[in-house]
């Protein structure tokens, strides 16, 4: 038995050709690409939402929750990546401190 593929045994020649018997609509084949990394390793070839992503797919640059007290969960601040950066400065200034008073 002769094996048939999925496109009735035609089999695609270019990627144009395969590009043009698509069922997508031509908005969807023209929009720009997801590109997040796949499980696989590959980029996501799904079409892009204005922010970027796909609809499986999210993390954007400039998607996610406002910076700062806009955020709803914002409560006080102490998690704040401001913050966060702000303590790992005050350790590192401490540590440094300490470096220097143990060299004499
Ligand atoms: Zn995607």
């Amino acid at each position: 038995m002769r094996s048939v593929d999925r496109e009735g045994g035609r089999g695609a020649t270019s990627l144009d050709e395969a590009m043009q018997r698509s069922r997508e609509p031509l908005s969807l084949r023209q929009a720009p690409r997801c590109l997040a990394k796949t499980r696989r390793g590959t980029l996501c070839q799904a079409p892009a939402t204005p922010k970027g992503r796909c609809r499986m797919h999210g993390g954007a640059p400039g998607s996610g929750g406002p910076k700062g007290p806009r955020n709803g969960m914002w409560k006080h601040g102490q998690y704040s990546q401001d913050m966060i950066e702000q303590r790992r400065e005050v350790r590192r200034i401490i540590k440094a401190a300490k470096d220097a008073l143990d060299a004499f």
